[in-house]
Protein backbone atom coordinates (compact mmCIF):
# COMPACT_ATOMS: atom_id res chain seq x y z
CA UNK A 1 0.00 0.00 0.00
CA UNK A 2 1.10 3.47 -1.07
CA UNK A 3 1.68 5.75 1.94
CA UNK A 4 0.11 9.14 2.01
CA UNK A 5 3.04 11.88 1.66
CA UNK A 6 2.83 14.21 4.75
CA UNK A 7 1.53 17.91 3.23
CA UNK A 8 2.41 20.81 5.21
CA UNK A 9 0.76 23.33 3.91
CA UNK A 10 0.47 27.42 4.51
CA UNK A 11 -1.73 29.70 4.13
CA UNK A 12 -0.93 33.64 3.90
CA UNK A 13 -4.44 34.93 3.98
CA UNK A 14 -4.03 38.66 3.39
CA UNK A 15 -0.61 38.65 4.83
CA UNK A 16 2.81 39.84 3.38
CA UNK A 17 3.43 42.30 0.47
CA UNK A 18 5.35 41.04 -2.36
CA UNK A 19 8.98 41.69 -0.77
CA UNK A 20 8.21 39.74 2.42
CA UNK A 21 6.66 36.57 0.24
CA UNK A 22 9.54 36.44 -1.83
CA UNK A 23 11.95 36.51 0.62
CA UNK A 24 9.77 33.92 2.87
CA UNK A 25 9.57 31.19 0.08
CA UNK A 26 13.46 31.77 -0.52
CA UNK A 27 13.58 30.89 3.16
CA UNK A 28 11.21 27.89 2.87
CA UNK A 29 13.42 27.02 -0.54
CA UNK A 30 16.53 27.08 0.50
CA UNK A 31 15.51 25.06 3.33
CA UNK A 32 14.17 22.04 1.42
CA UNK A 33 17.13 22.28 -0.27
CA UNK A 34 19.52 21.70 2.49
CA UNK A 35 17.81 18.28 2.41
CA UNK A 36 16.35 16.66 5.39
CA UNK A 37 12.95 15.72 4.61
CA UNK A 38 10.61 14.84 1.56
CA UNK A 39 7.48 16.24 2.32
CA UNK A 40 5.51 18.03 0.54
CA UNK A 41 5.22 21.53 1.54
CA UNK A 42 2.65 24.08 -0.46
CA UNK A 43 2.01 27.79 0.21
CA UNK A 44 -1.10 29.60 -0.53
CA UNK A 45 0.21 33.37 -0.76
CA UNK A 46 -2.47 36.40 -1.88
CA UNK A 47 -3.28 36.48 -5.48
CA UNK A 48 -1.07 39.43 -6.20
CA UNK A 49 2.26 37.80 -5.06
CA UNK A 50 1.76 34.40 -6.72
CA UNK A 51 3.65 35.32 -10.12
CA UNK A 52 6.55 36.68 -8.38
CA UNK A 53 6.59 33.82 -5.73
CA UNK A 54 6.37 31.41 -8.66
CA UNK A 55 9.09 32.41 -10.31
CA UNK A 56 11.22 33.30 -6.85
CA UNK A 57 10.16 28.94 -6.26
CA UNK A 58 11.94 27.90 -9.07
CA UNK A 59 12.91 24.23 -8.93
CA UNK A 60 12.74 24.36 -5.35
CA UNK A 61 9.90 21.53 -4.69
CA UNK A 62 7.47 23.51 -3.19
CA UNK A 63 3.26 23.82 -4.44
CA UNK A 64 1.60 27.00 -5.13
CA UNK A 65 -2.25 27.23 -4.36
CA UNK A 66 -4.47 30.14 -4.67
CA UNK A 67 -6.49 30.91 -1.04
CA UNK A 68 -10.07 30.75 -2.94
CA UNK A 69 -11.20 30.39 -6.82
CA UNK A 70 -14.68 30.97 -8.42
CA UNK A 71 -16.57 28.41 -9.91
CA UNK A 72 -16.96 29.52 -13.83
CA UNK A 73 -13.88 29.81 -16.34
CA UNK A 74 -14.80 33.40 -17.38
CA UNK A 75 -16.90 36.47 -17.05
CA UNK A 76 -18.52 39.28 -15.31
CA UNK A 77 -17.92 38.40 -12.12
CA UNK A 78 -15.98 41.49 -10.09
CA UNK A 79 -13.28 40.69 -8.00
CA UNK A 80 -13.04 36.99 -8.86
CA UNK A 81 -10.11 34.88 -10.16
CA UNK A 82 -10.86 31.84 -11.90
CA UNK A 83 -8.99 28.62 -11.78
CA UNK A 84 -7.74 28.64 -15.09
CA UNK A 85 -6.19 32.20 -14.27
CA UNK A 86 -4.61 30.31 -10.82
CA UNK A 87 -3.03 28.06 -13.02
CA UNK A 88 -1.44 30.49 -15.65
CA UNK A 89 0.07 31.59 -12.33
CA UNK A 90 1.52 28.60 -11.35
CA UNK A 91 -0.76 26.74 -9.20
CA UNK A 92 -1.27 23.08 -8.88
CA UNK A 93 -3.56 23.53 -5.86
CA UNK A 94 -6.99 25.56 -4.40
CA UNK A 95 -8.02 26.38 -0.69
CA UNK A 96 -11.88 26.06 -1.30
CA UNK A 97 -14.44 26.68 1.44
CA UNK A 98 -12.17 28.07 4.03
CA UNK A 99 -13.92 28.62 7.57
CA UNK A 100 -13.29 32.81 6.89
CA UNK A 101 -14.93 32.48 3.32
CA UNK A 102 -17.72 30.65 5.16
CA UNK A 103 -18.29 32.83 7.86
CA UNK A 104 -16.82 36.19 6.64
CA UNK A 105 -17.75 36.06 3.35
CA UNK A 106 -21.21 33.97 3.21
CA UNK A 107 -19.68 31.35 1.16
CA UNK A 108 -22.01 28.03 1.56
CA UNK A 109 -21.11 24.15 0.93
CA UNK A 110 -23.04 24.61 -2.47
CA UNK A 111 -20.67 26.76 -3.51
CA UNK A 112 -17.80 24.87 -2.29
CA UNK A 113 -19.25 22.12 -4.59
CA UNK A 114 -19.18 24.03 -7.44
CA UNK A 115 -16.06 25.45 -6.78
CA UNK A 116 -14.47 21.74 -6.06
CA UNK A 117 -16.39 20.54 -9.06
CA UNK A 118 -14.47 23.42 -11.24
CA UNK A 119 -11.29 23.01 -9.70
CA UNK A 120 -10.94 18.99 -10.64
CA UNK A 121 -12.51 19.28 -14.24
CA UNK A 122 -9.53 22.05 -14.83
CA UNK A 123 -6.84 19.60 -12.99
CA UNK A 124 -6.42 21.70 -10.10
CA UNK A 125 -5.93 19.48 -6.78
CA UNK A 126 -8.92 20.71 -4.13
CA UNK A 127 -7.79 21.29 -0.50
CA UNK A 128 -11.53 21.16 1.39
CA UNK A 129 -11.76 22.82 4.65
CA UNK A 130 -14.45 21.30 7.04
CA UNK A 131 -14.73 22.32 10.69
CA UNK A 132 -17.28 22.89 13.51
CA UNK A 133 -17.92 26.38 15.89
CA UNK A 134 -17.17 25.79 19.46
CA UNK A 135 -20.88 25.80 19.80
CA UNK A 136 -21.33 23.20 17.56
CA UNK A 137 -18.42 21.07 19.20
CA UNK A 138 -20.05 22.16 22.93
CA UNK A 139 -23.41 20.84 21.99
CA UNK A 140 -22.19 17.17 20.91
CA UNK A 141 -23.04 18.19 16.88
CA UNK A 142 -19.05 18.14 15.81
CA UNK A 143 -19.81 14.82 13.46
CA UNK A 144 -23.37 15.82 12.66
CA UNK A 145 -21.60 19.35 11.25
CA UNK A 146 -19.04 17.44 9.35
CA UNK A 147 -21.25 14.71 7.76
CA UNK A 148 -23.68 17.73 6.65
CA UNK A 149 -20.36 20.08 5.33
CA UNK A 150 -19.06 16.37 3.38
CA UNK A 151 -22.24 15.56 1.87
CA UNK A 152 -22.88 18.91 0.52
CA UNK A 153 -19.18 19.92 -0.17
CA UNK A 154 -18.94 17.07 -2.48
CA UNK A 155 -21.89 16.61 -3.92
CA UNK A 156 -20.75 16.66 -7.44
CA UNK A 157 -18.54 14.04 -6.15
CA UNK A 158 -21.53 11.94 -4.63
CA UNK A 159 -23.54 12.24 -7.86
CA UNK A 160 -20.35 10.44 -9.95
CA UNK A 161 -19.87 8.10 -6.83
CA UNK A 162 -16.30 8.95 -7.22
CA UNK A 163 -13.86 11.03 -5.10
CA UNK A 164 -10.40 11.20 -6.99
CA UNK A 165 -7.68 10.03 -4.45
CA UNK A 166 -5.59 13.33 -5.02
CA UNK A 167 -8.57 15.45 -3.25
CA UNK A 168 -7.04 16.83 -0.17
CA UNK A 169 -9.71 17.56 2.94
CA UNK A 170 -8.77 19.90 6.00
CA UNK A 171 -10.20 19.55 9.25
CA UNK A 172 -10.15 22.93 10.76
CA UNK A 173 -12.36 23.27 14.21
CA UNK A 174 -13.23 26.63 13.72
CA UNK A 175 -12.29 27.55 18.10
CA UNK A 176 -8.88 26.62 17.10
CA UNK A 177 -7.64 28.98 13.69
CA UNK A 178 -6.24 31.65 15.00
CA UNK A 179 -7.19 31.75 18.57
CA UNK A 180 -4.12 29.71 20.02
CA UNK A 181 -6.44 26.85 21.03
CA UNK A 182 -5.21 23.69 19.38
CA UNK A 183 -7.41 20.28 18.82
CA UNK A 184 -5.61 17.79 21.20
CA UNK A 185 -4.02 15.16 18.87
CA UNK A 186 -6.48 12.85 20.37
CA UNK A 187 -9.19 14.74 19.64
CA UNK A 188 -7.85 15.65 16.26
CA UNK A 189 -7.50 11.79 15.40
CA UNK A 190 -11.05 10.95 16.68
CA UNK A 191 -12.53 13.35 13.32
CA UNK A 192 -9.81 12.19 10.81
CA UNK A 193 -10.85 8.57 11.46
CA UNK A 194 -14.61 9.94 11.24
CA UNK A 195 -14.00 11.64 7.95
CA UNK A 196 -12.18 8.56 6.85
CA UNK A 197 -14.67 6.52 7.60
CA UNK A 198 -17.05 8.86 5.57
CA UNK A 199 -15.33 8.48 2.43
CA UNK A 200 -15.40 4.40 2.82
CA UNK A 201 -19.11 4.12 3.13
CA UNK A 202 -19.35 7.01 0.18
CA UNK A 203 -16.92 5.97 -2.13
CA UNK A 204 -14.89 3.31 -1.02
CA UNK A 205 -11.49 1.55 0.32
CA UNK A 206 -9.66 3.12 -2.38
CA UNK A 207 -9.98 6.55 -1.92
CA UNK A 208 -10.32 6.14 2.13
CA UNK A 209 -6.99 4.37 1.72
CA UNK A 210 -5.47 8.01 -0.74
CA UNK A 211 -6.85 10.61 0.34
CA UNK A 212 -5.17 13.06 2.68
CA UNK A 213 -6.59 14.93 5.46
CA UNK A 214 -5.02 17.64 6.97
CA UNK A 215 -5.84 19.27 10.79
CA UNK A 216 -5.86 23.24 11.21
CA UNK A 217 -5.71 25.11 14.01
CA UNK A 218 -2.84 26.91 15.99
CA UNK A 219 -0.24 24.56 14.60
CA UNK A 220 3.12 25.65 15.77
CA UNK A 221 6.63 23.79 15.91
CA UNK A 222 5.58 22.84 19.37
CA UNK A 223 2.67 20.55 18.47
CA UNK A 224 3.56 19.65 15.13
CA UNK A 225 5.18 16.21 16.04
CA UNK A 226 2.80 15.06 18.18
CA UNK A 227 -0.16 15.91 16.00
CA UNK A 228 1.46 14.21 13.05
CA UNK A 229 1.96 11.44 14.81
CA UNK A 230 -1.76 10.15 14.19
CA UNK A 231 -2.44 7.67 11.90
CA UNK A 232 -5.06 9.86 10.31
CA UNK A 233 -3.44 13.21 10.29
CA UNK A 234 -1.42 12.94 7.25
CA UNK A 235 -0.50 17.07 7.41
CA UNK A 236 -1.47 20.30 8.37
CA UNK A 237 -2.54 23.46 6.89
CA UNK A 238 -0.63 26.44 8.75
CA UNK A 239 -1.82 30.15 8.91
CA UNK A 240 -0.10 31.91 11.51
CA UNK A 241 3.35 30.04 12.11
CA UNK A 242 3.03 29.90 8.16
CA UNK A 243 4.16 33.75 7.69
CA UNK A 244 7.59 33.60 10.12
CA UNK A 245 10.35 31.30 8.54
CA UNK A 246 11.98 30.46 11.94
CA UNK A 247 8.35 28.80 12.88
CA UNK A 248 6.94 27.29 9.38
CA UNK A 249 10.55 25.86 8.17
CA UNK A 250 10.66 23.78 11.84
CA UNK A 251 7.21 22.52 11.25
CA UNK A 252 8.32 21.38 7.88
CA UNK A 253 11.15 19.61 9.14
CA UNK A 254 9.72 18.37 12.44
CA UNK A 255 11.05 15.02 13.51
CA UNK A 256 14.24 15.67 11.96
C1 LIG B 1 -6.06 28.54 9.03
O1 LIG B 1 -6.63 29.62 8.96
O2 LIG B 1 -6.15 27.73 8.09
C2 LIG B 1 -5.33 28.24 10.25
C3 LIG B 1 -5.21 27.00 10.58
O3 LIG B 1 -4.87 29.32 10.98
P1 LIG B 1 -3.94 29.27 12.31
O4 LIG B 1 -2.84 28.27 12.03
O5 LIG B 1 -3.44 30.65 12.45
O6 LIG B 1 -4.83 28.81 13.41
Amino acid sequence: MEERKPLIAGNWKMNLDIGDAVNLVRSIGASLAAGGTDREVLIAPPFTSLQAVKEAIGDSRIFLAGQNMHWEMKGAYTGEISGRMLQQVGCTHVILGHSERRTLFRETSNMVDLKVKSAVLLGLIPIVCIGESLEERESDRTFAVLEDQLNASLQNFRADELMPGSTILAYEPIWAIGTGKTATPEQAQEVHAFIREWIEKTFGQVPAREVRILYGGSVKPSNIEELMSMPDIDGVLVGGASLKADQFIPIIHYGT
